[in-house]
């Protein structure tokens, strides 16, 4: 469904540029839960902002569902960018808006009608399971819950892909069951394809597929959770492997 095909981005400085993700190869699945981690720089968070092209890449290709994302026009990247949702370590919404219209804005700005809207709305609430925290503004949430609404915020569009950036980092670990277990739900019930990123081998081993290990913006080590648990090859994975033992 996604395939990525020596992707590179290279951040010009005036002293030496800096190769954040470096000739990077990846097939992931339709309706997989795919998780990447590694270590603080390893160039996690610019490979997913090149997913969704919050970043131009410096060259490379990305084809989700065959069409090449590299390559659109400013209304195609915007038709584009509807089909990828993504959350974030520190929620993103916005503090001015009750939960509600935080979970609207992007079905606003894609124009739907209000009527729709409410429903729409509403859905994704049921959804989240936040019924009765509608009108709340977010600084009322708790922090599960704030994640809540980034999810169902992610979602309104129907996306095909939700990116997950360190989505639990910032919750407690009883918090962070709830909001993987979420995941979880949603990639069933959904069917949607889910690409998390974490520096925290236990998130993997709680609801990931399959799992990269990136290192200096390459992806070092792959396969199938238990694969990778059982029989860790490169000493970065045996690291982490190490870490939930
Ligand atoms: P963390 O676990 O700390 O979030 P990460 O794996 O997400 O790390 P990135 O944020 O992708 O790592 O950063 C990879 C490298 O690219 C780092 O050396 C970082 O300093 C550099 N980098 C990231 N964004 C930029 C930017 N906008 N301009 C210049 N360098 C950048
Ligand atoms: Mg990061």
């Amino acid at each position: 469904m996604i395939s990525i095909k020596d992707l590179t981005k290279v951040f010009p400085s005036n002293k030496e540029s800096l190769t954040a993700v470096d000739h990077l190869n990846l097939d992931i699945a339709k309706g997989e839960i795919f998780g990447v981690i590694g270590y603080s720089g390893a160039g996690k968070s610019t490979f997913i902002r090149l997913l969704n092209r919050l970043e131009n890449p410096t060259s490379g290709s990305i084809e989700i569902e065959d069409k090449d994302i590299t390559s659109l026009s400013k209304k195609e990247l915007r038709t584009t960018r509807q089909e990828i949702g993504m959350i974030f370590q520190h929620f993103n919404l916005l503090w001015s808006r009750t939960v509600r219209d935080n979970i609207g804005f992007p079905l606003e700005i894609a124009g739907v009608p209000s009527q729709e809207r409410k429903q729409r709305v509403d859905e994704l609430i049921r959804l989240v399971g936040l019924t009765g925290r509608e009108n709340a503004y977010p600084s009322q949430l708790s922090g599960g819950q704030k994640q809540r609404v980034g999810i169902a915020r992610a979602l309104a569009n129907n996306p095909k892909v939700l990116l997950c950036d360190e989505a639990t980092s910032a919750l407690d670990p009883e918090t962070t069951d709830s909001i993987l277990q979420l995941l979880v739900d949603i990639n069933e019930k959904l069917g949607l394809t889910i690409i998390l990123i974490t520096h925290e081998m236990h998130v993997i081993r709680k609801i990931c597929h399959r799992v990269a290990v990136m290192e200096k913006g390459q992806i070092v080590e792959q396969g199938d959770v238990l694969d990778i648990f059982l029989h860790p090859q490169q000493t970065v994975t045996k690291r982490f492997v190490e870490q939930v033992m």
